[in-house]
């Protein structure tokens, strides 16, 4: 009796060491923010392409990826040129699956860690645009390098170069891939996702894309479920070709596209590491690495299928308008325009399905919500307060 007694003890004791051991691979606020700091600082001079502060953001991100354990993810090389006359490269690594079989598929999650460098004698540190989801690409590495449990299929981790000039990288990935196309099953893509939409909504992100593959839809379901964020689903279709997860989905491959959208700072020398919002960053990490962990696990594949529609979005687009009606000040026209806008969005969460011309319309409707953030004036504490660039 007493035996038993001890022999449960000493496991127990066992299991607690056990566990604990694995509580050291969890996504770290302060190893994100370390990244976004030293990625946007002027000694990467704004990342841009093929220029001295792009080589060594290269550098930096291939250093952390070895340090992971990672694996060069073409051959034996970390890096994918862009063929000429295209400056850059991208920088892939693999995290090989525990299934044999399954191991041939490939998850891709990428971040384009390029930006606008220094125009003008001015730096363009990007903080947001696009450091953010680079740390999360360089922390998810880790943590799913040191616990590789449960991961079935292969995750290639990728940062894509020059997709400020016009999604380069990624497309000369998929045009060109380091591994045949049919292996690559479903890519998450991530771009602005250290603030918040329009810099009013807090809570909210977007999961953009979905609508292509049931067996991503479940994935982010799922691990939208221990996320405080309100992870919205909107269709690529509203906001086209503007960030790298096009080029997935052009080929028709399953694509989860992670985004807060603009921000005040956005393409602006004020998209400083300081206006991020960690605590917000940490938990879309926490959400990247949940569905890579469902992706990649031994679920069915995913299978991309055409699609448009998601039954939630009308209604959180005009929750949206209404939100910006709410919190800022405007002349009586635009309110007049926002409203109408509103209303035909609660007319189209109405209905069952929606017409090729109400997603025109709500096409429509992004775009000039977008816009309008594009030519608002800066907040007067932006003013001259732009990082200039030191001569070193
Ligand atoms: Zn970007």
């Amino acid at each position: 009796m007493k035996h038993k007694f001890i022999l449960k003890l000493v496991s127990f004791l066992f299991l607690a060491t056990a566990l604990e051991a694995q509580e050291i691979s969890k996504i770290e606020i302060q190893r994100l923010r370390e990244h976004v700091e030293q990625l946007a600082s002027p000694g990467f001079a704004g990342r841009n392409n093929g220029a001295p502060g792009g080589l060594r953001a290269r550098q930096y991100i291939i250093d952390h990826l070895r340090t992971a354990g990672l694996k060069p993810g073409n051959g034996t090389r970390w890096t994918q040129n862009l063929p000429a006359p295209l400056r850059g490269a991208n920088i892939l690594a693999l995290l090989p699956g525990n299934d044999p079989e399954l191991s041939r598929e490939v998850i891709v999650v990428g971040a384009h860690y390029d930006h606008l460098g220094i125009r003008g004698g001015r730096l363009y540190p990007g903080a947001n645009d696009n450091a953010a989801g680079v740390a999360v690409v360089l922390e998810t590495a880790r943590v799913l390098a040191a616990s590789k449990k449960g991961l079935a299929r292969s995750i290639l981790f990728a940062s894509w170069d020059a997709e400020e000039d016009g999604l380069l990288g990624s497309a000369a990935f998929v045009e060109m891939p380091t591994l045949p196309r049919e292996r690559i099953v479903a890519a998450v893509d991530m771009d602005l996702i250290g603030r918040d939409f329009l810099d009013l909504f807090p809570d909210k992100l977007f999961a953009i894309g979905t609508e292509h593959s049931d067996r991503v839809v479940e994935a982010v379901g799922r691990a939208s479920q221990n996320c405080p964020l309100e992870v919205i689903p909107i269709g690529a279709d509203l906001i086209g070709p503007r960030c790298d997860f096009w080029n997935f989905r052009r080929r028709k491959i399953p694509v989860v596209f992670f985004t807060s959208g603009e921000h005040h700072d956005y393409h602006r020398t004020t998209d400083l590491p300081d206006r991020i919002r960690y605590p917000k960053l940490l938990e879309v990490a926490r959400l990247v690495e949940s569905t890579l962990r469902d992706l990649a696990g031994p679920g069915k594949t995913p299978r991309y299928r055409p699609g448009t529609y998601h039954p939630r979005e009308a209604d959180e687009l005009a929750k949206i308008l209404r939100g910006i009606l709410a919190q800022t000040p405007m002349e009586w026209f635009e309110r007049w325009t926002l409203t109408g806008a509103v209303a035909r969005l609660e007319r189209f969460s109405r209905q069952d399905r929606l017409s090729e011309a109400d997603r025109m319309t709500m096409r429509v409707l992004v775009g000039l919500t977008l816009l309008r953030q594009r030519y608002r004036d800066p907040p007067p504490q932006d003013q001259g307060k732009s990082h200039k660039t030191r001569r070193r």
